[in-house]
């Protein structure tokens, strides 16, 4: 690892754990979260989460799985170049969609809808909740146990009146500060890598065309581009040409304007971080570029009708088995009873959210289905 800037987070400036523990031998403090992270039963699902796609329609399309370790990817090069702590951005990278419900943005809707009145589903906070408290691994404690630098950029957003109840991790939405650098780096990468693998998953569903994003500048000048270079290239390498050409615009205008944005605001420490405005950023220009991208997407894409049919079906599914578990509790698996004698809604969301798609499916299917066995 290159040398660290004094305002990046270390094991120096770092707030530690909330138990405890003797230090890593041989591993950083952040190198010991991300493993914890990738050893945990939270990240193994991820495998068989949809991103957009349904895991079942296709074996190439991206996973949260595949997803999240794009983002570890695109962050750790980010910081890597602002000379931050790349280990924590990573392991922040890897942890981001833990909290993630089965069927993407469908599926959470349709959670944070039957939660309305226990207080909301909101995935940032699950993601917290399982590092803090669902995985049960270690034998001294609850969750994973990692450093607050991590368990803060987990935290993306939230709403003043959760962060009110989350001590000092909720402290920076009430005093409008910002987290860490490296959380920022693994924020914009989470969106530099869906931008960008949305493009190439949609184009392979048929979904959205080549032509179609000719509408857009940021696609539009790099795919003529690489059709003025290989006049000749067949489509599936054209495809990947110009999306690599994309991710590497987006990912070295973010280090200069970041770059310049840093060395304005003459930062000595991480503290000088949190009371400084976001400083990981695109130049103007290609700010409005990639929101045209994303506006793309969403219109073209997240909203075609095969999606919204899929989502539909999510939506039933979700809906269907949060009604049946909040009327009868017994009904829950044995390990979210005792969690439900506390807080039944709580618990219903919380087995709810952890499954994969293929396991919500077949768990509808276990209940409802008569002739299937249970
Ligand atoms: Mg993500």
């Amino acid at each position: 690892m290159t040398e660290l800037a004094p305002y990046a987070v270390s094991k120096n400036n770092s707030r530690g754990r909330q138990v405890t523990e003797d230090a890593p031998q041989g591993r950083s403090e952040f190198q010991r979260d991300r493993d914890r992270i990738i050893h945990s039963g939270a990240f193994r699902r991820l495998e068989y989460k949809t991103q957009v796609f349904v895991n079942h329609e296709g074996d190439l399309f991206r996973t949260r799985l595949t997803h999240s370790i794009e983002v570890a990817q695109i962050a750790r090069s980010i910081a890597r170049r602002l000379h931050l702590n790349e280990d924590l951005a990573e392991a922040i990278s890897l942890a981001h969609d833990l909290g993630h419900t089965p069927f993407g943005h469908a599926g959470q809707d349709a959670l944070n809808a039957c939660m309305k009145a226990y207080g909301g589903f909101e995935h940032n906070l699950q993601s917290l909740r399982v590092v803090d408290l669902l995985e049960e691994r270690y034998a001294a404690f609850d969750g994973l146990n990692l450093c607050f630098e991590t368990r803060e950029g987990i935290l993306k957003h939230c709403s003043a009146d959760k962060a009110a109840k989350l001590g000092e991790l909720g402290e920076r939405f009430l005093n409008n500060r910002r987290p860490s650098l490296e959380a920022q780096v693994a924020n914009l990468a989470d969106e530099i890598a869906y931008n960008n693998h949305d493009v190439d998953d949609g184009l392979r569903s048929g979904l959205i065309t080549l032509e179609q994003l000719e509408a857009v500048p940021l696609v539009a000048e790099q795919l003529s581009e690489v059709r003025h270079a290989y006049p000749n290239l067949p489509e599936r390498r054209v495809v990947h040409e110009t999306v690599r050409r994309i991710i590497n615009t987006l990912v070295s205008d973010l280090i200069r304007q970041s770059v310049s944005n840093i060395s304005s605001q003459a930062l000595a420490t991480l503290e000088d971080v949190r009371s400084a405005p976001a400083l990981i950023a695109y130049s103007t220009e290609i700010n409005e570029q990639q929101r045209a991208l994303k506006n793309f997407l969403r219109i073209h894409l997240y909203r075609h009708y095969r999606v919204l049919r899929m989502s539909a079906k999510a939506q039933r599914i979700i809906s269907d088995l949060f009604e049946i578990f909040i009327a009868d509790s017994r009904l829950l698996p044995p390990q979210f009873q005792s969690l439900a004698e506390q807080d039944r809604a709580r618990a219903v969301a919380d087995y709810i959210a952890g499954m994969t798609d293929r396991y919500a499916i077949r768990e509808h299917r276990r209940i409802f289905a008569v002739e299937e066995a249970v």
